[in-house]
């Protein structure tokens, strides 16, 4: 999500799930060549998705998500948001908080099973922009309520489990949800490339009063998607009118294929010219964390309850219900028996069983019945 403040632009760049596979950013690379294609044949492989996450057991959480009907959302207007990270938020009398949004789907959670997807697949590769721009078309604007959880600076150091670990939620008995908003998506794009494939989303475009946390994740993703957007759409990006933000920029940027604006004298900072300059007074640093050795272990030393089999137990054993089970087994079978085998198949059935013993049980068995 893209908000154009008066004080620049600000992006929020989540996923439909509250969670990720990973919380090292050095795996994150790793992660994704295990989901893309092998070297040899070009082709996805299961045998090596299940080999990476089998030995990464820190994606259990988020594999659990994946496989159930959160993992196969009917439309895209029938889905989560969420950031997943935790970031930091600064009010007026300058207190800090962590904060995790939630975009809660205003038209309900609706899934595809297994069959409806692999059909439709075949049939509609387009089917789920299609199915956005057409209920935008006929007036059916999809919105997402935010709401966000929320918790007190200090209580980071001490809570059960590292409040910065992206493959954790807060459950909501300890932080619920406060209401603060409404995402509604009201009109489609005149151009597609233009506003939406030349889009430039990234995690480090803040404005005062919003940071980021240690979350190593969120620190690597701070850098990269800028990377990524120098390297995809060329290093003035933001003169693009979709990512320009709608507050005039004074900045000392200069030279570069594709400038769209000039600059003026002076172009270098400390100058005595008048020259722009940061007004500390009004924006003073306040969404920033000192990374001091005491506050770098307490957001990274192991705590109680910091193990990767918890927190997707309690979604299986406690969350989900009979019905939900069934079609998670079901899933998890199908996606097996497609090419996993040998050490790999035995390392998923305990990976499952160490998730939750029965559940871990049913797919054993289902794996190998024929
Ligand atoms: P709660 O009972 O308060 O919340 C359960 C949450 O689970 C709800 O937000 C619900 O979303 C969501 N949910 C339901 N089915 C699934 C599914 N198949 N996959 C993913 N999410 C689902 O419990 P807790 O806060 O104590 O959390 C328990 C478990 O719920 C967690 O371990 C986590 O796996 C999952 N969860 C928790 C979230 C959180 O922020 N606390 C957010 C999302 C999932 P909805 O209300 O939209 O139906």
């Amino acid at each position: 999500v893209k908000f154009y403040t008066p004080e620049g632009n600000y992006d929020m760049v989540g996923n439909n799930t509250p969670v990720f596979f990973v919380r090292d950013p050095m795996k994150f690379q790793h992660f994704i060549h295990s989901q893309k294609r092998r070297a040899d044949t070009g082709l996805r492989c299961h045998d090596m998705q299940w080999d990476f996450w089998t030995l990464s057991p820190e994606s259990a959480h988020q594999v659990t998500i994946l496989m159930s009907d959160r993992g196969v959302p009917r439309t895209y207007r029938h889905m989560n948001g969420y950031t997943s990270h935790t970031y930091m938020w600064v009010n007026a009398r300058g207190e800090k908080f962590w904060v995790k949004y939630h975009f809660k789907t205003d038209q309900g959670i609706e899934f595809l099973t297994d069959e409806e997807a692999d059909r439709i697949a075949g049939q509609d590769a387009d089917y789920h922009r299609r199915d956005l721009a057409e209920a935008i078309k006929r007036g059916e604007h999809p919105s997402w309520t935010l709401k966000v959880q929320i918790m007190p600076f200090e209580d980071a150091k001490t809570y059960r489990f590292n409040p910065f670990d992206l493959t954790k939620v807060w459950p909501h008995s300890d932080y619920p949800l406060h209401e603060v908003g409404r995402l509604t998506l009201n009109r489609n794009p005149a151009d597609f490339h233009a506003e939406i494939e030349q889009a430039a989303f990234e995690p480090n475009s803040f404005v005062p009063g919003i940071g980021p946390s240690p979350d190593r994740m969120l620190q690597a993703r701070l850098f990269s998607y800028a990377d990524a957007h120098r390297a995809r759409l060329g290093v003035n990006y933001k003169h693009i009118p979709v990512n320009r933000p709608k507050a005039p920029v004074h900045s000392y940027s200069k030279g570069g294929a594709m400038r769209m604006e000039n600059v003026s004298d002076p172009v270098y900072a400390p100058n005595s010219k008048g020259g722009p300059r940061a007004d500390s007074q009004r924006y003073p640093e306040e969404a920033v964390w000192e990374a001091s050795g005491e506050f770098m272990r307490t957001a990274y030393t192991l705590r109680k309850d910091d193990d990767d089999f918890g927190q997707p137990g309690t979604l299986v054993r406690e969350v989900m219900d009979e019905a939900q089970r069934e079609r998670l087994v079901s899933n998890v079978v199908g996606h097996l028996k497609k090419g996993v085998s040998g050490p790999v198949l035995e390392r998923a059935l305990e990976y499952w069983r160490n998730i939750d013993k029965d559940i871990g049980e049913r797919i054993a068995k289902g794996v190998k019945s024929g």
